[in-house]
């Protein structure tokens, strides 16, 4: 490079990068004082609205399903980071989830703390996703936010962008009035991977000097834009009407409760129990699996929760059953609670048999594309078989696992409210039923669900001694009969 133009780019060089992180405070400084906060340390803020039940849609095209609520707070300390949401629910209860620090918890109906070490730090993350929060993340020292502008919304916006705890990254859109109207971060989830979250803020209104916006949250991508759509959950939250706001509110920090300053994650239990020759309950968590011995193969039937929970379950079947490969993993239904161990299994080598509208989702969830915040085998290290695609049997009516040592039928629920495309397994010879939230022994009263396993049970004549579920322990048919007629 000649002499003369070397210098000249060096000079533009200096003149380029300062400009640029200029330029970054002075939008992030403009955007501050449009919104009225910055004086602001605390908030809290109180409306109606409604939350979406993420990962428990009906069918996989369908939205989360929508619970209203007659009355939202939520109090934020910018300073401690800390929030504590209290909801409650048109149909009755309420809920609270708070988080300081590096602990969260939850206050269960008669105000006990429930330590949820787990969620602390996507609990955290959510506070820099208020609008409030994403300024005072970007600008916080250390942020080294970045800048672009596009065209959206109606004229030029800037999306700027930092990282936040050094793992996610967080976008907010700056819209050409100068108001944050979109903030959006990806978080780890044990069924899609880096799922993607946004909020976005509109209708933005002053009450006391602040301004605050309309709340609305999607969780994961409604796919819409491909047709077949098999990705339809999305909408998580939304505040639709503010009715109080204040700033800066006096003891706005929260006390950590002893029990919860101490809990950390609890380390993953299994307990199998035998239920026939060859046959096995695998629990100790919240979501069981249940291991089948063939002449050479095993099937499981549900992998639910995660990874961690399907690896100490896969560990479990092979000590218990040694020597013989998983062969099939049978999955009653796609809740993300009974999906997220899934790919676990498929990495050991395993068929996946689901209900054939199932189908077109499994294919989304089993893609093994990068998984970049909490990376699993299968996207680390994708086995040839899931790339030739032979990973699935499809269920429709009935499928029949067998060869000269046992059978093991799959029927289809019809007419659930719960969930379409939902399998139940049933053992001839053992008299045994495999079921998935239709009934559980630790339930108060009857509901739909176990109304529509009794109609199941009748419509296919099956001959049954013991109901396994996916939770609860297992309970005698009589039993089951009796709880349907009298209640309890
Ligand atoms: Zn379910
Ligand atoms: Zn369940």
């Amino acid at each position: 490079m000649p002499r003369r133009s070397w210098l000249l780019f060096a000079v533009l060089l200096l003149a380029a990068s300062p400009a640029t992180a200029q330029n970054v405070q002075s939008v992030l400084q403009a955007t501050a004082i449009a919104m009225g906060m910055e004086s602001l340390t605390s908030i809290r803020y109180s409306g109606t609205g409604w939350r979406g039940r993420v990962g428990q849609n009906v069918a996989p095209d369908r939205d989360w399903p929508r619970v209203e609520l007659t009355s939202y707070t939520r109090t934020i300390d910018f300073e401690t980071m800390s929030s504590k949401e209290e909801y409650v629910l048109e149909q009755g209860g309420r809920a609270t989830s708070l988080v300081a620090g590096d602990h969260a918890w939850a206050l269960d109906a008669q105000g006990q703390s429930l330590p949820q070490p787990a969620l602390a730090e996507v609990r955290r993350l959510e506070i820099l996703l208020t609008p409030w929060g994403f300024i005072k993340g970007a600008m916080a020292p250390g942020a080294n936010p970045t800048m672009v502008t596009r065209q959206e919304y109606g004229g030029r916006s800037t999306v700027i962008s930092f990282i936040a705890f050094g793992k996610y990254r967080v976008n907010g859109t700056i819209n050409p009035e100068g108001m944050l109207e979109r903030v959006q971060t990806w978080v780890p989830n044990a069924v899609v991977g880096d799922m993607y979250y946004e909020n976005v803020y509109t209708q933005y209104r002053e009450v006391g000097g602040v301004q605050i916006p309309r709340f609305h949250q999607h969780q994961d991508y409604d796919d819409g834009a491909n047709l077949p759509n098999v990705s339809g959950g999305d909408h998580a939250f939304g505040l639709e009407t503010v009715s109080e706001l204040q700033a800066n509110v006096a003891n706005a920090a929260l006390t950590v409760p002893t029990d919860v300053q101490r809990a950390s994650i609890p380390p993953v239990r299994v307990d199998s129990q035998r239920l026939a020759d060859g046959v096995w309950l695998i629990g100790g968590g919240s979501h069981h699996s249940v291991a089948i011995e063939f002449e050479d193969h095993v099937a499981v039937i549900e992998a639910p929760l995660n990874e961690g929970r399907s690896l100490a379950v896969i560990d479990e079947v092979y000590r218990l059953i040694p020597s013989k490969p998983i062969r099939f993993i049978v999955t009653t239904h796609h809740h993300w609670d009974h999906l997220g161990g899934l790919r676990a299994y498929v990495h050991e080598g395993a068929t996946v048999i689901t209900h054939e509208s199932n189908k077109p989702y499994y294919q989304e969830v089993l893609r093994a594309g990068p998984w970049l915040l909490e990376p699993d085998r299968l996207s680390l290290y994708p086995p040839e078989e899931w790339s030739e695609g032979y990973i699935f049997e499809t269920v429709n009516e009935k499928y029949v696992l067998a060869d000269q040592t046992r059978t093991v039928e799959l029927h289809h629920v019809q007419g659930l409210g719960h969930v379409a495309g939902m399998l139940l397994a049933y053992l001839p010879a053992e008299k045994i039923l495999v079921q998935a939230d239709l009934h559980s022994d630790q339930q108060q009263a009857p509901n739909a669900s176990s109304r529509t396993l009794l109609r199941t049970l009748q419509r296919l004549d099956l001959d049954v001694e013991t109901i396994v579920g996916i939770h609860g322990s297992p309970a005698s048919l009589s039993s089951f009969v009796e709880f349907i007629g009298g209640g309890r």
